[in-house]
């Protein structure tokens, strides 16, 4: 039994020491006198005697620095060097770019939440909330989606006037060029508002003010281009778009067979050195009516006209669209929503070198100039938008669902309809608190590398989740197209968002644990850095520390994981209130499973996790739930921990837990080294896998939430345009909602009358009457039941078309006899 006692003893001093993280000298003074403490009480002397050798032999060589560097670390260096893999100077780039936030603390195991809970509540300046309610608002109101997307397949001219002359283009320029100088919140909730009206404004609003010229000069751009192009781009004199992508380099945007070769042209009789620029892009936005197109092509300088290199690399320009043989107008269709899209060709067009971004010395550095960017705007637009989408569905599907009655109820109270508007409402949550973190992080001055995938990632496929629900739940109201439906042009177009800024399964597969794992990390980086270190001795030494460091670090992360799984994450100081502390606690739990398997993987698998996506891609989706779910809790601070949100909260932090679990373990499973994945499940999942989805119950509260006007409901609803204007249905269906709960007790009433056959009318109108005249319901519930029938018959309603409407003014044999009489 002492022997048994002693032993125990010094484990758990070893655990405690871990759990807490303790330093090596700590651990070893603490677990030798705990030894010594329990050895001499518990008479164990032989025991005693045993452990303290292991434990000065662990102890010493690891704590006489000198000895440790010789022995351990230098033929650990030798093998790291050896083991890891080889970066592209592309991977080297996008690593290297954007900062790191609280994205950091999640890879630690050990979130240090009042780094999260401690920043400023993000909020709008009072111009921006002018801004808002007044142009946005104007805006909103001139948007007929139907004409937009079927009868011009354009926004109407007068919208283009619209949004130029109030500056919509000019929201990231600052005023000092005469743009509006908003905050990333500003931006984001100008293009939800939008979003909820229109994908087609939302996204043409969205380019200018995400990758594309104006941003790249505001970072990159000489004065010259700064102090011409910047005002005119505030005011829509110009019109910019970005053309990177072509036929042969998509996802895999670095291999642009695009180029230009630097060379002595005369222009105007004077002799000038430009470039001969030969690209085939495609899927350009605003590229048809651009004014200004942003160019990326390789360089080549063979003739050495500015410097040694010959192959320059990636690099930057801005072409203006009278350049002599730019070839640009075509339109592509994107789904129907017919945002301004097209390809951009040009064949030995000479551009001079002002074309430049940046001037001369800015050629080759084209890569890390758009990834340095990227994360800036793919942290705002896709996020926003979709988040605008997916208000507008709960504005538009929770109403419905109230109103539509099938079997003598709403369809709302049926359960298969009711776990529908759970997930609407419950998604949508995490995804408004999603895009608020982004963009809070950007107005921090972060660039959100990590978290900006992970918000373009999960907002969009959260966007067709909940798209595919609202379809379902209005069923044929939302198939049938027409000016009155409000849903089916939003489903259509959501693969779009799926695709753009890094189609969405090369974001899930590659970039969000790949970058994650090495930029988070406290460790991984630095070891890969001290490879790079040119002297041996300061190599070693770095390499010693960041070594030293991860490895207190692994064994730290698995005895965390481990005693947080054993008590069900129900110990330890943790942050929130009575009814989050549990929350924070799991996150805990999650964040130490995450950085131990993450280690392990990278560990044991070295190089080769890059080929495993599916592992990494896991990986990857437990970063995102944690991230994400960090951001509800952040946003449910801000909000005054209000109570009538604890049912969305409740629901998207189990979902988000759920979805960690079954990635983890779905990782666990497939790891391909049986032994490590036996040893990590017993240390991640020591009671099995006990997370549950979020309830029925809980999904019916939720269901509730949307269906009925409230607080929490007005707070998923902020700014989605809900005026009852004349092109706004879902605005006009939500004026109505408080009526149509008020008359369901009186329906009650008038339905039971009617069941028990008291009228004789065959008709509504006449049925009424009876009612009225036979005391079942008074005057004015009758006035009420008349209203809100008329009411909901035009949000059940459907269009019908003469079959002429439906056909194309104009059709390809047409084009082409046009073409040939020509
Ligand atoms: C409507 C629209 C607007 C656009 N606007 C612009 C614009 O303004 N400027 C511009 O330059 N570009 C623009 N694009 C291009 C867009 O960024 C690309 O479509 C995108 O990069 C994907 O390229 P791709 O469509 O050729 O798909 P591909 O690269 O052919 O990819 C096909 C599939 O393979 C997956 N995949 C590829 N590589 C990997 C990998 N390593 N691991 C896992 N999966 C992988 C992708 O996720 C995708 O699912 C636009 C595209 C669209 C559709």
């Amino acid at each position: 039994m002492s022997v048994l006692l002693t032993v125990l003893a010094a484990l758990i001093a070893t655990g405690a020491c871990a759990y807490h993280r303790s330093s090596l000298r700590t651990w070893a003074i603490a677990t030798i006198a705990v030894t010594l403490v329990v050895g001499l009480l518990t008479h164990a002397r032989a025991t005693m005697v045993v452990l303290l050798i292991i434990e000065l032999l662990i102890a010493v060589p690891l704590l006489v620095v000198p000895f440790r560097r010789k022995q351990i670390s230098a033929p650990l260096l030798k093998m790291f060097a050896r083991v890891t893999p080889k970066l592209s100077a592309t991977e080297q780039t996008a690593l290297e770019a954007g900062t790191v936030g609280f994205e950091g603390e999640l890879f630690s195991g050990k979130p240090a939440w009042q780094n999260l809970l401690s920043q400023p509540r993000p909020e709008l300046s009072a111009e921006e909330k002018a801004f808002l309610d007044g142009p946005v608002e104007q805006l909103c109101g001139m948007l007929d989606d139907w004409q937009i997307t079927h009868e011009l397949a354009d926004l109407p001219p007068e919208v283009w006037e619209f949004i130029k002359k109030h500056k919509f283009f000019g929201m990231i320029i600052p005023k000092q060029y005469g743009g509006l100088g908003f905050s990333a919140l500003a931006h984001s909730a100008v293009l939800q508002k939008l979003a909820t009206m229109s994908a087609t404004a939302a996204s043409t609003v969205a380019v200018p003010n995400s990758l594309g010229p104006a941003e790249l000069l505001l970072h990159y751009g000489s004065d010259e281009q700064k102090n011409f192009y910047l005002p005119r781009l505030a005011v829509g004199e110009e019109i910019p778009c970005f053309a990177l992508t072509g036929p042969y380099a998509g996802s895999d945007a670095t291999s642009i067979p695009d180029y230009g070769t630097v060379c002595r042209q005369v222009v105007d009789g004077v002799e000038t050195i430009g470039m001969k620029l030969n690209f085939d892009k495609r899927y350009i936005t605003l590229a048809p009516i651009a004014t200004v197109v942003g160019l990326a092509f390789r360089l080549y300088d063979p003739e050495h006209l500015l410097g040694d290199k010959e192959d320059l690399g990636i690099t930057l320009a801005l072409l203006p669209r009278s350049t002599p043989g730019l070839e640009i107008g075509r339109r592509h269709f994107p789904l129907n929503v017919p945002f301004q899209n097209g390809p951009v060709r040009g064949k030995d067009i000479f551009a001079p070198l002002s074309t430049l971004i940046g001037g001369p010395h800015m050629a080759g550095h084209g890569w890390r100039m758009l990834v340095e960017c990227l994360s800036v705007g793919r942290a705002i637009s896709l996020p926003s938008n979709a988040t605008g989408g997916v208000r507008m569905a709960v504005a538009g599907t929770g109403a419905y669902a109230r109103m539509r009655k099938q079997f003598g109820l709403a369809v709302a109270r049926f359960e298969g309809v009711e776990e529908a508007l759970a997930r609407i409402g419950g998604l949508t949550y995490a995804t408004a608190a999603l895009s608020r973190a982004t963009a809070a992080a950007v107005d921090r001055g972060e660039k959100p590398a990590v978290p900006s995938a992970i918000a373009k990632y999960h907002a969009t496929e959260w966007g067709r989740a909940i798209a595919g629900d609202a379809m379902d739940v209005h069923g044929g109201k939302a198939v049938q197209l027409g000016p009155k439906n409000y849903a089916g042009r939003a489903w259509q177009g959501v693969p779009i968002a799926i695709t753009v800024e890094g189609a969405n399964i090369m974001t899930r597969s590659l970039m969000i644990f790949g970058q994650g794992a090495i930029r988070c990390h406290p460790y991984v980086l630095k070891e890969m850095q001290a490879l790079a270190i040119a002297d041996y001795h300061e190599r070693l030494n770095t390499f010693d520390r960041a070594l030293f460091g991860h490895i207190g670090f692994g064994i730290s992360n698995a005895v965390r994981s481990f005693v947080l799984g054993i008590t069900g994450a129900s110990i330890g100081a943790a942050a929130g209130d009575a009814y989050t502390r549990r929350y924070y606690r799991k996150l805990n739990r999650y964040s130490a499973a995450l950085a131990l398997c993450a280690d392990t993987f990278m560990g044991v698998l070295g190089g080769k996790l890059k080929f495993k996506e599916k592992l990494s891609a896991r990986l990857g989706d437990v970063l995102s739930y944690l991230y994400i779910a960090s951001a509800m809790l952040k946003r449910y601070e801000d909000t005054g921990r209000p109570e009538a949100d604890r049912p969305l909260l409740a629901w998207a932090f189990h979902e988000c837990m759920w979805r960690t679990q079954m990635a983890l373990d779905g990782a666990i499973r497939n790891f391909p080294v049986r032994p490590v994945a036996w040893l990590l499940h017993v240390l991640v999942f020591p009671f099995g896998r006990r997370e549950v989805p979020p309830s029925d119950r809980l999904g019916r509260r939720v269901a509730a939430i949307i269906t009925a006007p409230g607080e929490a409901r007005d707070r998923l609803l902020e700014w989605a345009y809900l005026t009852p204007t004349a092109n706004n249905t879902v605005g006009r269906m939500n004026q109505l909602l408080p009526d149509v709960i008020a008359a369901e007790p009186v329906e009650r009433k008038f339905g039971k009358a009617q069941k028990a056959g008291q009228f004789t009318s065959r008709d509504y109108a006449g049925q009424l009457d009876e009612a009225v005249r036979a005391g079942v319901i008074d005057a004015s519930e009758a006035a009420l039941l008349k209203r809100v029938r008329e009411g909901v018959f035009e949000f059940i309603s459907v269009d019908d078309f003469n079959p002429e409407e439906l056909r194309s003014a104009i059709t390809r044999n047409d084009l082409k006899k046009l073409a040939d009489a020509a």
